[in-house]
């Protein structure tokens, strides 16, 4: 996990906000994820209030999918914290995947 987080880091990505946590294997097939509680419109947070990311193996696979990876999560919590998000809703798959490409595509 320190590796993906060094590799988020190297790749201009500050992760000193989430709590990353390894997920094991995916019950849905996703590479990571983020909860979000839509009714107090909040995203998991640990008990230090940071926010709880998880990657799963998938998500771990190598450093570009795990940045990859984070970027879309990283997507998915910008668009809750957004203030002038005034439904609070989360953003779409489609949306935070885009992020993630571009993560992917320049990854260093
Ligand atoms: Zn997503």
């Amino acid at each position: 996990m320190e590796q993906a987080r060094a590799a988020a880091e190297r790749n201009g990505i500050d992760t000193r906000m989430f709590d990353l946590r390894e997920g094991g294997a995916s019950p849905v097939g996703d590479k990571s994820s983020v909860k979000y509680f839509p009714a107090d419109r909040q995203l998991e947070r640990s008990a230090d209030g940071r926010i709880v990311v998880r990657l799963y193996d998938t998500g771990l696979a190598n450093e570009r999918t795990a940045v990859g990876s984070i970027a879309h999560e990283l997507s998915h919590i910008r668009s809750v914290l957004d203030p002038e998000n005034i439904t609070g809703e989360m953003n779409s798959e489609d949306d935070a995947e885009l992020p993630a490409l571009y993560a992917e595509e320049y990854f260093k």
